[in-house]
């Protein structure tokens, strides 16, 4: 049996992170949807699980099997037919890690991965095939990760990514704040996570007052891909990370038949400003293998580019962005 606590009572973000949907049927069941209406395949879990906040799935519409939200966490069997192009580490990302939990590409930022975990699973990520038991840091390979960034004095920024770096505990969070304040050349901490939309709960007091704390500045980078993902509850959460100072951006993936056009991603950033956050990158997927029916070419990338510039002021539109094994910074697509 699947105990499941009723939403109402979901009053911490640990509640909610012990009681996700991991069951494909369990989630047709809440949304009203029979198998018949979709492409489910429960082969595909083994590789890669469901994981879905309640929350995020109570944002999706009741008895639509198209919905944007539910294709972005679904099982789906087009995640087994091969694509040309399409393989496990596109990014090539293995020659850049440094030691376990490191990857150092770019001039001034460093990438830091506390955890492997998330607390949503979506299917298109670039991460689904990366080797994470060997980038599962213990207390030796913090302690190796900080001297990196310390004998390192042209790094100004420490990003930390994942996996999601707030499925950490608050504890362990200060305990890495503390000792990154404490290297003279750092300057920020960015945090690029999906919490914020997936779980709100998250960010508590609590967590908001660690980023007052410390002479270091704090950036958050969401992870939104369709404005029906900023409920109420999310714009809140918002509020508070900007109470605490805490400057807000977004990236969003380019996805088939999410949001694929621009009135959908004009939408997405209006929503986005009303919640404080300014949209920053749109990304063209990433060839992950078992995700090539998310991908949207690069001519229908740029004509929705065209729209959405003559739709939105020009801070709210996101730059489109290609990443590439070899280069320096994430190649602009004009
Ligand atoms: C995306 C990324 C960054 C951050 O790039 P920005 O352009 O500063 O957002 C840093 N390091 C790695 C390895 C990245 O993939
Ligand atoms: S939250 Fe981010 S890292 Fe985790 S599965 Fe989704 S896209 Fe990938």
């Amino acid at each position: 049996m699947i105990k499941t606590i009723p939403l109402q009572n979901q009053n911490s973000w640990q509640d909610c992170l012990a009681d996700l949907i991991t069951d494909p049927k369990e989630l047709l069941k809440i949304l009203n949807l029979k198998p018949e209406q979709l492409d489910l395949s429960m082969d595909v879990l083994r590789e890669f699980p469901l994981r879905l906040p309640r929350s995020f799935a109570n944002r999706m519409q009741q008895g639509n099997p198209r919905d944007p939200l539910l294709l972005q966490v679904l099982p789906q069997q087009q995640e087994l037919v091969d694509y040309p192009g399409f393989v496990s580490d596109p990014l090539a990302e293995q020659q850049f890690n440094p030691m376990p939990g490191i990857l150092h590409k770019y001039a001034g930022r460093v990438l830091l991965m506390p955890t492997t975990s998330c607390a949503i699973h979506c299917r298109y990520c670039f991460r689904r095939h990366f080797p994470y038991t060997e980038n599962r840091p213990d207390k030796k390979q913090w302690l190796d990760s900080l001297q990196y960034i310390r004998a390192d004095s042209s790094l100004t920024e420490v990003i930390l990514s994942g996996g999601d770096p707030l499925a950490i505990s608050d504890k362990h969070l200060e305990w890495l704040l503390e000792h990154l304040a404490a290297i003279p050349h750092i300057q920020r901490v960015r945090i690029h996570t999906r919490f914020p939309v997936v779980i709100p709960q998250r960010i508590t007091q609590q967590l908001c007052d660690l980023f007052t704390r410390y002479r270091l500045r704090f950036v958050m980078v969401l992870h939104t891909n369709h404005a029906q993902e900023l409920d109420d509850e999310v714009k809140a959460a918002c509020k508070r990370l900007k109470e605490a100072n805490v400057d807000l951006f977004n990236q969003s993936v380019l996805l088939k038949s999410i949001n694929d056009n621009a009135e959908t991603l004009a939408d997405l950033s209006e929503r986005l400003f009303t919640c404080g956050v300014i949209p920053y990158y749109l990304h063209m997927l990433d060839k992950v293998k078992g995700s090539g029916h998310f991908e949207v070419s690069m001519q229908a990338a740029r004509s929705i580019m065209t729209k959405l510039r003559a739709e939105l002021p020009g801070y709210l539109v996101p730059t489109l962005v290609k990443e590439e094994a070899a280069s320096a910074n994430k190649t602009p697509i004009l």
